[in-house]
């Protein structure tokens, strides 16, 4: 990302400020000599080597303000972390102070109002197991570990999109510490204009130390992975384009291409065998369920079927076993809005993954997601479909050429045939015209909105806008 003029942590700032740090906060502030500093560095994408200056373990607002008091003041690059799983790296920042949210995890369920109030340091996992003992939900991703922070300031996509919007769809306040270290309340009614460019513009506005989400009433989902061998990509893809669009809201299902992995609850004799299908999420019974799967299993015979009725949090953590923390990934996005028959000979050249945990999903951001203005939020992309990511995904950093080569090439041939912007969730390093490409309409407004909340640009470890 670009960078200000900053001085590095390490070396620049006098023991003196980071006593008077330590002794003003709550929790910790990790130096590169310190025992758990790497441990507090290492995020998800084990591609990721950045070693900050300081990282600062906050506890509570306070220490966030503390944080952002003493890096402006001591001319520090920031960047924040919150559940670290973002793609390139954006939790951290080489040389200067992370402002690690994490063992901020406070929780509290209002099951009389449906909402609940999630500090930035929460993972879905943790919101969904508290909200599951109500029978409620919020719209979430599709892996537990994910943070709540990064995941929501992007826009949030997930099983629960096509019923009930996307992740900001359900925000109903956030509290946020700004870069001159003023707190403020942003919602619907206070600073208006903050809340709507938290909805979708990512880090560059401020810590967001709680979340206010609505709750909806799920608590079991009929779900699951249903696969059909690689040549039937060509049929499958032109039935699912035209199929899913038109099916009711309860109905999810991203299309995936994959390789089984060589573990239960996978039969052997498909072990290691390259895959096409479909991960379902329906929120209605059972019996209804076997009408759509019906439908998907009249289209191609199966390979592989594994959907049964379980308990929300149950689907939305189904894949953390296989991407576990420390994985090489690389990947990239776009929108898409159709699927054309050009694209669908694209995906037929790339969809043989290079590695077992490599893929690429496209996930449906229509359906409940269609009924807001793309004027409602920063969110911009609101007549596309799907929200497609292609991930190349490895155990050994010897494949990270690989992986990320396939990600790159599949990407470069698909892209004219895609809408010209991607959730900045799937986004590497890629550029301010990407990141104008996703805002489009909305990108001046958010550069205003920035000039009167970060005129200085503090906050610019992230997909950034700049200030007007
Ligand atoms: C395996 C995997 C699966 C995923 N699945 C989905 C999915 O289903 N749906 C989906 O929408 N996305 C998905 N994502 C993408 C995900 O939304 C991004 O990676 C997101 O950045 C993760 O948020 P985080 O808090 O974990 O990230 P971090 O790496 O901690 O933070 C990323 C950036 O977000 C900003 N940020 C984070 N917290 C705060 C905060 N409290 N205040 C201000 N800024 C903050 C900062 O700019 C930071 O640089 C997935 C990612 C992975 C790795």
């Amino acid at each position: 990302m670009e960078s200000n003029s900053t001085v590095t942590a390490e070396q620049n700032v006098s023991g003196q400020v980071i006593q008077a740090l330590k002794s003003s906060i709550r929790g910790d502030v990790l130096l590169p000599d310190d025992e758990t500093y790497d441990a507090a560095r290492s995020i998800y994408n084990g591609m990721i080597d950045k070693r900050p200056g300081m990282i600062v373990t906050c506890a509570n607002v306070a220490d966030v303000i503390a944080s952002v008091n003493t890096a402006r003041e001591e001319g520090l690059e920031v960047s924040i972390k919150g559940g670290g799983h973002n793609g390139p790296g954006l939790a951290l920042v080489d040389d200067g102070l992370v402002i690690d949210l994490s063992d901020m995890k406070g929780i509290r369920v209002d099951p009389e109002n449906r909402t609940v109030r999630v500090e930035g340091g929460c993972t879905w996992g943790d919101v969904d197991h508290a909200t599951h003992a109500f029978g409620l939900a919020t719209v979430s991703g599709v892996i537990s570990t994910t943070g709540v922070g990064g995941l929501t300031l992007g826009g949030g996509h997930g099983y629960l999109t096509r019923k009930y919007g996307l992740t900001i769809d359900n925000l109903v306040s956030a509290d946020v510490v700004l870069a001159d270290g003023r707190f403020v309340k942003a919602s619907k009614d206070q600073h208006p204009d903050l809340f709507w460019a938290l909805r979708g513009g990512g880090g560059n506005f401020g810590v967001v130390t709680s979340f206010e989400f609505d709750l909806q009433p799920v608590k079991h989902v009929v779900g699951g992975p249903m696969f059909w061998p690689l040549d039937e990509l060509e049929p499958t893809m032109k039935w699912y384009r035209n199929w899913l669009p038109e099916l009711p809201d309860d109905v999810y299902a991203f299309y995936l291409v994959s390789e089984v992995p060589a573990a239960e609850p996978f039969p052997e004799d498909i072990h290691g065998e390259k895959v096409c299908g479909l991960m379902w999420c329906y929120t209605g019974s059972e019996d209804t369920f076997n009408t759509f799967a019906q439908q998907a299993r009249d289209m191609a015979e199966p390979v592989f079927e594994h959907t049964a009725k379980m308990p929300y949090p149950a689907l939305q953590s189904l894949f953390d076993g296989l991407y576990p923390e420390g994985l090489q990934w690389y990947w990239k996005g776009d929108f898409v809005k159709e699927i054309s028959d050009e694209a669908i000979d694209i995906h037929k050249q790339f969809a043989s993954v290079p590695t077992m945990h490599s893929t690429m999903h496209l996930y449906p951001v229509n359906g409940a997601a269609h009924k807001y203005d793309k004027k409602e939020s920063a969110w911009e992309k609101r007549d596309a479909t799907w929200s497609m990511v292609i991930a190349g995904v490895d155990p050994e950093p010897d494949q990270a050429d690989r992986i990320s080569n396939w990600a790159k090439e599949y990407w470069k041939a698909l892209h004219p045939h895609t809408m010209g912007g991607a959730y900045i969730n799937f986004m590497m390093e890629e550029g301010a015209e990407r990141i104008q490409a996703t805002y489009g309409d909305n990108y001046e407004k958010l550069r205003n909105i920035k000039a009167k909340y970060d005129p200085d640009n503090f906050f610019h470890i992230n997909q950034n806008i700049k200030p007007a």
